[in-house]
């Protein structure tokens, strides 16, 4: 990473009095671990933060110390705006609300834009919740217990449990770090990963009731109706996509979940050799070699037709 670049964000960071963090749209966990990190250490400065996420604070992120601090839309006017964790400045959904281009973009996707004054892109990240870690090491930021839970969860979150094949010495020595700043490994990790709702299980039910398979591709759909018939309140696919991933003998994996704007949300998955995030970015979207979304405008059936189609052919020039 361009020191440069690092010391003109902590500067940034350090002379700031009114900031704004934002993260994406359909929150997961780096999401949210990412920006309750940054936001509580800054806090812990003696900062004033609004942190915001378009969709609000899901239910299962809830007992997250700060969650409830996070706001839908910014109010007021900032001299500082931070973006946590997204490849492109739509996946903060309406968030900016009207500020400007933001001055910090902190993001571990190899699909970023550089959007933003000060870009910090690091591909090597695990999670931009480690990139964090650093940075606060490296400039003496406040890692308090909740600073360290919330990133520790970020960590856990995107890497499935340290498991991705993108895992380093470096993030586990960062985990460790920050265990022993006081986060709670194993709550977090239940929390993260193995806990889910009811409704959860039951949406988990109605898409592994349908699971296709197209040569070397595993694919599910969920509808808005199949949302609405288990009561599941999420716009996401519940993680089933990270399941469905453990599904032996295929190369990628896909789900397509109905969105209430008439959009569909596309998940590709896939074994190492694959980088999904080529096909994502054709469609507009992004993300990592093994684990890539879009949202597409068209029918479930059109966006299935076409997104099967060019996976398949994305399959047959790779291997
Ligand atoms: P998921 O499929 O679990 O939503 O996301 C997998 C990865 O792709 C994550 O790193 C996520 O940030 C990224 N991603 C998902 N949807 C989009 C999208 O619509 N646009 C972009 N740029 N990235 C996405
Ligand atoms: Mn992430």
């Amino acid at each position: 990473m361009d020191e440069a670049l690092l010391q003109a964000a902590n500067q940034q960071i350090r002379s700031a009095r009114r900031s704004l963090i934002l993260s994406h749209i359909r929150p997961d966990g780096d999401a949210i671990g990412s920006l309750l990190g940054l936001g509580l250490s800054m806090q812990s400065l003696g900062k004033e933060v609004q942190m915001v996420l378009a969709d609000g604070v899901p239910a299962n992120f809830r007992g997250l110390f700060g969650s409830n601090q996070i706001c839908t839309h910014p109010e007021g006017t900032f001299d500082l705006i931070v973006v946590l964790d997204c490849s492109d400045l739509n996946r903060v959904g309406n968030a900016l609300n009207g500020n400007k281009r933001p001055h910090i973009n902190i993001d571990h996707h190899p699909t970023n834009l550089n959007f933003a004054t000060i870009n910090l892109v690091e591909t090597e990240a695990v999670a931009t919740a480690e990139m964090l870690a650093q940075f606060f090491t490296r400039f003496d930021f406040p890692i308090t217990q909740h600073v360290a839970d919330a990133l520790l969860y970020g960590l856990i979150a995107d890497t499935l449990g340290f498991r991705t094949y993108n895992m380093t010495p470096r993030a586990l020595h960062i985990a460790a770090d920050l265990m022993e700043a006081g986060g709670d490994l194993s709550s977090l990790y239940y929390r993260a990963l193995v806990r889910r709702s009811y409704e959860a299980a039951r949406y988990w039910g109605v898409g592994l009731s349908n699971l296709h398979q197209q040569g070397q591709v595993i694919w599910a759909s969920l509808t808005q109706a199949d949302r609405h018939a288990v009561g599941y309140p999420g716009r996401d696919d519940a993680d089933l996509i990270n399941f469905l991933s453990t599904i032996e003998d295929a190369d990628v994996f896909l789900i397509f979940v109905e969105q209430p704007n008439g959009k569909i949300k596309v998940s590709w998955r896939s074994q190492p050799g694959f980088d999904v995030s080529v096909i994502a970015l054709q469609f507009g979207g992004g993300g990592h070699a093994a684990a890539a979304g879009a949202e597409i405008e068209g029918s479930l059936e059109q966006v299935q037709t076409k997104v099967l189609a060019i996976t398949q052919s994305f399959i047959s020039t790779t291997s």
